[in-house]
Order: C-alpha cells, then sequence, then structure tokens
C-alpha cells in the first residue's frame, strides 16, 4: 500500500461562502487529516429565519481520532465563521495568525468556551509542524489583516493552499504580499495550488487600498458635509482610510459596518446626517435589499455614494493579472480552483489552461481528489458533504422538519381544525378553525364553508371508531386544503386535532 496526499473540500467549491477545506497524508488505513478554514454563509429569503449556513462536517467528525487540527488562513467569516459551532464536535488544535486568533476567541466567548488551551498563535511567515504535514504561513494581501496562503510540504511533494488574496502594491496596512518567498516555493516544487476563483472573469488587476484612498478623499472634498458613515466589511485598511480623509478634509465622519439596519438606524440617530458612503462590494444577490435601503436613504434628502458611482471600493480577490503574477510564481503542476461558483471555477480551470498548467482539475464540495500517488490527480471518490443551518440555537440538515414547514407556512399559510367528539360519535358544536397567512377578506363566509365541509366529511367515517381515527384525520387535511385551494387558491399547512369529550 501506497501513501496518498488527498485533497477534500466541504464547502465552498460550487459557491462563495463556507469555506471548509481537508488535507489528508499517509497509507489509506492510517491517514492523518488537516482542515484548513471552516466558514459559514449568510442565508437568503428562501430560508425564513435562518441567518447562517455551514458545512456538515459529519465526514471529518467521523475521523477526528486522526485529525491534526484546523489551521485558518485569514478572518473572514466565510473562513471562520462556522468554527465555535463545529469544533465542539471535533476538539481539536486550532492554529491561526495573532490577528484572527483575536477574532475566534471573541466567538468561542460568545458561547461560553474557553478555548485558550486549544488555539495556538503562529506568526507571520513562519512554519507549523504537524507531522506529516509541515505547514508555512505566507504573507499575501487581501482586505484584512494578516490573509495567509499555506505552503503545505509533505513527503511526497509541496501543496499551495492560497487562501483568499490579490496582489496589492499599496495595502496601507499590514505587510505587503510576500512574492519572494512564492518565488522560492514555486522553484521548490508544487504538486497541486489550490486557488481563489472569486474574480477569474475580471480582466486587469483587483487594484490597491491606495487607490481607494486617493479617491475617498476627492470624494469628501467633493461632498463638504457634514457627516459621513462609511460602511466597509471588516476591512481595517478601509477603516483608516475613512478616518484618514476626514482628517485631511475636516469632516466629521461615523463608521457603521456593512449590517444595513444599523446604517439605516445610524442614518436617523444622527438627524443631521448627509451623506452615507458604502464603500464595498455590492454583492450580487443583495442588490435588492441594498437598493431598497438606498432608495430609504435618498428619499430622505441623504446622498448616497456607492461604487456604482464612484471608485470607492476595490475588491479583495484576484483578477486575471495577478492571477498571472501567482501562476508565474508558482509554476504548480495542476491547479484546483476553489473559493467559486461553478461558473467561476470552470472558468479558472480554462484560465489554468491558458496558462499551460499540465493538470487543472475542476471539483465540488465532496469530492476526493488523490493528489499522490498518480500521475496527475483525479477525483476519485465522494464524501458526504451538505449543509447546516443554524435555526435559532441548534444546527439542523437542510431537509429538517423545522425548516420545510417554514418555507410552506411563509409562501401558504396555515389552517387548524379542532374537533371535539362526544361519546355517542358526534361532532360537539362546531369545528373550531384557525387560519392564519391566508389572503381572506371574508372571515366568516370561509368559515362557514369550511365548517360544513369539515361535517360533510366527517359523516362518511364513524367517528367512535378509534381504529378509523388516522384515515379521518387525513381526510380531513385533504378537505381543508382542497376547501382553502378553491377559495383562495393556497394549500395551506394544516393541522387537525380530534378530541374525545
Ligand atoms: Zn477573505
Ligand atoms: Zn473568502
Amino acid at each position: 500500500m501506497k501513501e496518498e496526499l488527498i485533497f477534500c473540500p466541504l464547502g465552498g467549491s460550487g459557491e462563495i461562502g463556507m469555506n471548509m477545506n481537508l488535507f489528508a497524508y499517509g497509507k489509506a488505513d492510517n491517514q492523518k487529516w488537516i482542515i484548513v478554514d471552516i466558514g459559514v454563509t449568510f442565508a437568503d429569503d428562501t430560508v425564513p429565519g435562518v441567518d447562517l449556513i455551514y458545512p456538515d462536517p459529519g465526514f471529518i467528525v467521523d475521523k477526528k481520532d486522526d485529525l491534526l487540527g484546523i489551521v485558518l488562513t485569514h478572518a473572514h467569516e466565510d473562513h471562520i465563521g462556522a468554527i465555535a459551532h463545529i469544533w465542539p464536535k471535533l476538539k481539536c488544535k486550532i492554529f491561526a495568525t495573532p490577528f484572527t486568533a483575536v477574532l475566534i476567541n471573541e466567538k468561542f466567548k460568545e458561547k461560553k468556551i474557553d478555548i485558550s488551551g486549544y488555539l495556538k498563535i503562529v506568526q507571520l511567515n513562519s512554519t507549523l509542524n504537524l507531522d506529516p504535514f509541515k505547514i508555512e504561513f505566507v504573507t499575501l494581501t487581501h482586505s484584512i489583516l494578516e490573509p495567509n496562503g499555506l505552503k503545505i510540504e509533505t513527503p511526497v511533494g509541496n501543496i499551495l493552499h492560497t487562501g483568499d488574496w490579490k496582489c496589492d502594491p499599496d495595502p496601507l496596512i499590514g505587510e505587503n504580499i510576500n512574492s519572494n518567498r512564492l518565488k522560492e516555493i514555486g522553484k521548490e516544487g508544487v504538486l497541486a495550488m489550490i486557488c481563489d476563483s472569486t474574480n477569474v472573469f475580471s480582466a486587469g488587476r483587483a487594484g490597491s487600498e491606495l487607490d481607494v484612498r486617493k479617491n475617498m478623499l476627492k470624494v469628501m472634498e467633493r461632498l463638504d458635509k457634514r457627516i459621513i458613515i462609511t460602511s466597509f466589511a471588516s476591512n481595517v485598511a478601509r477603516m483608516e482610510t475613512a478616518f484618514y480623509c476626514a482628517e485631511k478634509t475636516g469632516r466629521q465622519i461615523a463608521l457603521v459596518g456593512r449590517s444595513m439596519h444599523r446604517i439605516y438606524k445610524a442614518a436617523r440617530q444622527c438627524g443631521y446626517l448627509d451623506a452615507v458612503i458604502f464603500s464595498s462590494k455590492i454583492i450580487p444577490g443583495n442588490e435588492k435589499k441594498l437598493y431598497k435601503l438606498h432608495n430609504q436613504l435618498v428619499k430622505e434628502g441623504i446622498e448616497v455614494i456607492s461604487e456604482d458611482s464612484e471608485f470607492i471600493h476595490v475588491s479583495g480577490h484576484p483578477n486575471r493579472e495577478d492571477l498571472k503574477d501567482m501562476y508565474n510564481w508558482i509554476k504548480p503542476k495542476s491547479v484546483i480552483p476553489v473559493h467559486g461558483e461553478h461558473r467561476h471555477m470552470i472558468e479558472h480551470i480554462n484560465f489554468a489552461k491558458e496558462m499551460q498548467v499540465p493538470y487543472p482539475v475542476k471539483v465540488e464540495n465532496g469530492d476526493i481528489v488523490r493528489l499522490y500517488p498518480g500521475e496527475k490527480p483525479e477525483v476519485y471518490d465522494k464524501a458526504p458533504s451538505g449543509k447546516l443551518y443554524v435555526d435559532g440555537n441548534i444546527s439542523v440538515e437542510e431537509d429538517a422538519q423545522s425548516i420545510k414547514e417554514r418555507k410552506n407556512l411563509s409562501a401558504n399559510g396555515f389552517v387548524e381544525a379542532t374537533i371535539l367528539i362526544t361519546p355517542k360519535g358526534n361532532i360537539h358544536n362546531k369545528p373550531l378553525l384557525t387560519f392564519k397567512g391566508l389572503p381572506v377578506y371574508e372571515k366568516e363566509e370561509f368559515q362557514y364553508g369550511l365548517e360544513e365541509e369539515i361535517e360533510k366529511t366527517t359523516k362518511t367515517f364513524s367517528m367512535n371508531n378509534k381504529k378509523q381515527e388516522i384515515n379521518l384525520i387525513e381526510a380531513l387535511k385533504s378537505t381543508c386544503r382542497k376547501y382553502t385551494k378553491e377559495k383562495t387558491g393556497k394549500r395551506p399547512l394544516t393541522n387537525i386535532n380530534l378530541v374525545r369529550i
């Protein structure tokens, strides 16, 4: 039996968000595993009442005795957001650079878990030994402090896991991209590069935080307003830019995060607010909410500046010219695109082919890729993968009854009938009806009609015969749904209570 080197994404491949990647090394019956990143995705309106989604860790939970630790590339939520949800099932060591470690600590504090014995701080550009893996943190540039690429050294070859990055010649805060080290790593030979695909459709370069600063200064000068609120997503350089520009221009500013409610509340509280600068990306899928907020603000006479109208945001991910740099430095034998929807990843495969990479491999969540042995990496098996939804305090599966019922409720409304059955097997009084979320204006008429239909159905049953109870309930549910569908066009979630008195 030969040693194998394996890569398996459990999240973030085929979607942007909830990144979670596994690497394994060893003979098939004795493999050691590491997790790289453990993030969340923010839920949209299609899952009512759920804010966070994270990858189902079941596959690695089963292997937790052979798990050496969780290694984190940087502190964005799509890379660390699920850690406090998943860690209790793994109870392994966590490795992160100082800034990321502070934010992780906060997450565990919120959950009242003392993580100090498990959370290990790794210095920038240093190496961590997790035998048989040797993991070197290589400083890159992105849109948050301390973004790290990971050189994962194994006895059979090296992997470069880029994490999120771009080439920013002037990141303003934090260190510059360690291109010298990346070039050396390229010379040492890289079996596979696992690479960010977010901006693969964008030509040119992602741009620099310094460019944003220069333009933000112009915008603030032109605005000549008293208070400007900027919005950003955990981008410390951008916060610094906001303060810098305020000081230079003598404007008063207030900063709020990306959260729209917070922005609106802050806008209203500062009665003398004149302008809002959204110095962040308009995320596809989120436009509706964002434009609704823009509309509310402009209606109140507040000027809105966004990336639609001004150059006040740069992406933290590599455009094609940035990717070219990385490819030229690393010269990988294989590229596995991650951090993208399927369309990004296919385009990234095409890009890798253009860049003469011998073996680009397209993967999706759950694919088990053998990087070694073999002439080229290939997907040879499938791990169970999926999503867990944070529903209140509980994590539930995608097809959980609670989620199904709420989707059903939110789309179709609800009808409940309670029927009191006398010892003689008759209905006592009338059925008690409750209906919610249905477009019914003539309530009494609707109720009267439904009562009649229910009574008709009950007459076809011998109500004293308990053996028929299940059939009776099903028949009554069907009556309620049919009647409601006829009257309103909706097929509601239906509940029947039979009470024997
Ligand atoms: Zn990031
Ligand atoms: Zn990311």
